[in-house]
Parts: C-alpha cells; sequence; structure tokens
C-alpha cells in the first residue's frame, strides 16, 4: 500500500516512519509512505503557504495554491482523505476500509485550516479522530495511516494479533498478562497457567463479553452473538446481578 501524506511539517512524520512495526512495514515492502513538503510548491518569493481569511476574521488559512499543486504532483492520488474535525469519525470499520486501498493520499491542514475550494473539488473523504480540535492534521493522519497499517496482511506478526484486539469482532479485548506470575503478591489468574486451551479461550471470551458489557454496551446492540456468547453473556448478567444484590444487602 502506498500512502501520501501532504504537510506543512514533514519532520514531525521522521519518528512515525522511522521506528517499530511501521519502519519495518517499510523495510519489507508492504508500505511506501510518500511525506510531501506543501512549501515546496508554494512558488513565489517569499514560499508563502498561508494567509488572512476573507471577509476578515482571525487567524491564518492555509492558501489552495500550493495543496492543489502538491496534489498534481502525484502520479497516482488514490483516496484523497482531508483530516478535519468536521469529516465522518475514524472507527476500526473505517480503517478496515481503508486498508484494502491501494493508495491513498492524506491532506493535513494546519491553522485554521485550508481553503475550502481543495475539498470541495479534490477531497473524497473528511475524516476527524474525535469531536476535539487540534493544532494541526499531522497527528490525525499519523492517526489514520497507523490503525489501517497494522490491518495490512503480514505487518503484525501473525493475524491474531488484530483478530482479537478492541473493536475487530465488535468485542473489546480481554486482559493481558506475562511473566512473572506472581509480583508482589499480584497473581495471574489461575485459568491461564492452567494449559487447558479450550478453558482458557472461553474465559479470554467471558472477560471481553464482560469487559464490552461494562464498559461499551452500545456495541452489543449491533452485535450478533453465537450460542456460546450468548450464553456467557448471560452468565455475567447474572454474576452482576447478584454481585448487586448482595451490596444492597451489605448496605442494610
Ligand atoms: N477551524 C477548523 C479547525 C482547524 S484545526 C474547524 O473548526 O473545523 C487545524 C487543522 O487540524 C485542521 O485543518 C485539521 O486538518 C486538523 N484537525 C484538528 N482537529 C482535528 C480532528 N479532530 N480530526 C482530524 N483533523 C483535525
Amino acid at each position: 500500500m502506498k500512502i501520501n501524506i501532504l504537510t506543512l511539517f514533514p519532520k514531525m512524520f521522521v519518528g512515525f516512519t522511522g521506528e517499530s512495526i511501521i519502519k519495518r512495514a517499510i523495510e519489507n515492502s508492504i508500505l511506501e509512505i510518500n511525506i510531501i513538503d506543501i512549501r515546496d510548491f508554494a512558488y513565489d518569493k517569499h514560499r508563502q503557504v498561508d494567509d488572512t481569511p476573507f471577509g476578515g476574521g482571525a487567524g491564518m488559512l492555509m492558501k489552495a495554491e500550493p495543496i492543489i499543486r502538491a496534489l498534481e504532483s502525484l502520479k497516482n492520488k488514490g483516496t484523497v482523505i482531508y483530516t478535519s474535525p468536521q469529516g465522518e469519525k475514524l472507527n476500526q470499520e473505517l480503517s478496515k476500509e481503508l486498508s484494502t486501498l491501494e493508495e491513498i493520499t492524506i491532506i493535513a491542514g494546519h491553522y485554521e485550516g485550508i481553503d475550502e475550494r481543495v475539498i470541495e473539488n479534490y477531497v473524497d473523504r473528511e475524516i476527524s479522530i474525535g469531536d476535539f480540535v487540534l493544532t494541526g492534521g499531522e497527528l490525525p493522519a499519523m492517526v489514520i495511516a497507523d490503525s489501517l497499517i497494522r490491518l495490512l496482511p503480514s505487518v503484525l506478526g501473525n493475524q491474531e494479533s488484530f483478530e482479537n484486539d478492541s473493536f475487530y469482532n465488535g468485542l473489546l479485548d480481554h486482559p493481558h498478562y506475562t511473566r512473572p506470575a506472581e509480583f508482589q503478591g499480584l497473581k495471574v489468574p489461575e485459568v491461564l497457567l492452567s494449559g487447558h486451551h479450550k478453558n482458557i479461550e472461553l474465559w479470554r471470551k467471558k472477560e471481553s463479553l464482560k469487559r464490552t458489557y461494562l464498559r461499551r454496551p452500545d456495541l452489543l446492540e449491533n452485535k450478533e452473538l453465537n450460542k456460546v456468547e450468548a450464553k456467557l453473556l448471560n452468565e455475567i448478567k447474572k454474576e452482576i446481578q447478584n454481585l448487586n444484590l448482595k451490596e444492597v444487602k451489605n448496605e442494610r
């Protein structure tokens, strides 16, 4: 997959592309990341990339021409994404969809944003990473890229690593533990040390369901549960009900 990123601050991407899993994916040619400095496409004497908004008001706006020239310099653009708090909100499903594309181009805005004519004429999708406003689209571009890169085949060691992740199957992930089995009296759940794969799998599924039920019940509303999951969820509901009853009794 190829990801083009248009930015005024290319140095912000040095760490992103130069470390860990993403670095390895680039080295293994699973991924190509092409960082484009929008300033290279500002041809006036001062290489001006921003200007005051027509109609007045606070702040600076990124000019249309350098962005459009940068876009037009690309041989292929693929799907063009503008990072924007006004866009559709990123979630795992959208990341999955984007990870199937061969090429995408992400525009990172800055200051008050970019000239609307770029969005109207060149952008296929506006994507937000949440209901808050950042100083620039660089972090959102990294967030969007990162979330889909880890879904590309063979980026992670084995398929399981993301198939059990939160949201992939509509549930939150179960808790994880590693060595030592006991530290300062803190123990790992017994079942995980048992070597009994079936029981471990059931425990994990139940914990996963319990977390989702307690923390994100909205996710369960649209999820079709299989027989085992439905049974486990019933157990969980009963256990929680019993706990609540006990609490009420203790309070009396
Ligand atoms: N005036 C704009 C915000 C500008 S913030 C507005 O209210 O909509 C500057 C830039 O940061 C934006 O152009 C966008 O690219 C990026 N940005 C800020 N918050 C973001 C978010 N939640 N998701 C994605 N991009 C965001």
